[in-house]
């Protein structure tokens, strides 16, 4: 579909290319299956069926962090003994959905929980295969919100508390320890805290085998992030040296599974959010641009500050101005970008907001009761 044909559709839309996520997805395979390693595609990122098609069948297994998205893992062809179920809160709907469905591991964050599928499990007369969900506290660097690796987050087990539950396991006759799970956060470019968890890891992993725990998996997480800023000179996240720096720095024991989750990395650059300019509205310091999508549509910049590129596709003149570019809804925080340098804009131009296939889409809500946005694809 090109730019002419996009122009005519009702507005706002999501666009997918589907060649940039062949690619992507081609790369991400290419420098994974060298060193052995097993990608699973964290669905939370992007559930369009056509992304799930492609990720199917790339080979790539399931990474779900609710009931429905295992249903959805399933229904979309993955395979079971491909899907792992991570999250801080699952129901015991949730873990009887995925025992019945015999998934291949729980990704577990607390003894709390494990308690609960050892008992869940012993209904079913059946034994559940965990990981531990271990918080390594390694700072991602990473904005505060999508920062999971640290010892004040919600998420994971604390390394002092791991004494413990080995102890405690060797009571839990329906649990069947097989992994360790580590996810540090989201939107990391600088790959410096992925060495540090390679650091913590390998002092992890010795820890379990001097009590003679044998993992038969780790499981790295992921948060690679992708270029915002300059999205069309990088569409492609540099896959190369991201798992190189694992197979370098990592230390696993012979024979044992190396597992990532990657979300946004995979599917980020490759989704487009675009909108009509409704008004053009002049402000103290700078002009705004009244744009027909909000926070409904693409809440990132809303909720984390995050930036997204920002372009007027139906003007490329090179004079340009600075606009505040924001939406319809009422929320002071419903705003795309502040002092954004854009060729003079009316009403009417279409405006492309880059980088939004992942959680993007997703996140979608009916706040202010809007309309649900079109998708369209480019193959
Ligand atoms: C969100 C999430 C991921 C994927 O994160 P990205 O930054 O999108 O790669 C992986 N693992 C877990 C446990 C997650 O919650």
């Amino acid at each position: 579909m090109n730019i002419e044909q996009l122009k005519e559709k009702k507005t706002p839309f999501y666009h997918y290319d589907l060649h940039l996520l062949d690619q992507t997805l081609a790369l991400a395979k290419e420098e994974s299956e060298q060193y052995g390693y097993h990608i699973h595609y964290a669905l939370k990122a992007n559930v369009n069926e056509k992304v799930l098609g492609k990720m199917n069948a790339s080979g790539f297994g399931a990474d779900c962090v609710s009931g429905n998205e295992v249903l959805k893992a399933i229904e979309s062809n993955f395979s079971k003994d491909q899907i792992v179920f991570a999250g801080v809160g699952k129901s015991d709907e949730e873990i009887n959905l995925a025992l019945d469905h015999d998934i291949f591991c729980f990704n577990c964050e607390s003894i709390q929980e494990i308690e609960v599928i050892d008992q869940l499990a012993k209904a079913k007369n059946t034994t559940a295969r965990i990981a531990l969900r271990i918080n390594p506290n390694v700072n991602a660097n990473t904005h505060k919100y999508i920062t999971t690796g640290l010892e004040e987050n919600k998420f994971g087990i604390n390394m002092w508390e791991l004494d413990f539950i080995v102890e405690r396991l060797q009571e839990l006759t329906n649990i069947d320890l097989i992994g360790i799970h580590f996810h540090i956060g989201s939107q990391i470019t600088d790959l410096t805290p992925f060495k540090n968890l390679c650091t913590r890891v390998n002092e992890l992993n010795t820890w379990f085998d001097e009590r003679n725990i044998r993992l038969k998996h780790l499981n790295l997480g992921g948060g690679l992030g992708i270029d915002y800023v300059n999205p069309q000179d990088n569409p492609i996240p540099n896959f190369k040296d991201y798992f190189g720096l694992f197979n370098q720095f990592l230390k696993p024991f012979k024979g044992q599974e190396i597992h990532f989750e990657l979300g946004r990395s995979l599917v980020g650059n490759c989704g487009s959010l675009y909108s009509k300019v409704l008004y053009v509205k002049k402000g103290i310091k700078t002009n705004f641009a009244i744009i027909d999508a909000g926070m409904t549509e693409l809440i990132r910049p809303a909720l984390y500050q995050a930036v997204h590129k920002i372009e007027n596709v139906s003007n490329t003149d090179t004079y340009t101005e600075y606009y505040d570019v924001v939406g319809p809804i009422c929320e002071s925080s419903d705003c795309f970008g502040k002092k954004i340098s854009l060729p003079i804009t009316r009403r009417g131009d279409l405006i492309k907001i880059h980088s939004a296939g992942a959680y993007g889409e997703v996140m979608i809500s009916a706040y202010n009761l809007r309309d649900k946005p079109g998708v369209y694809y480019t193959n």
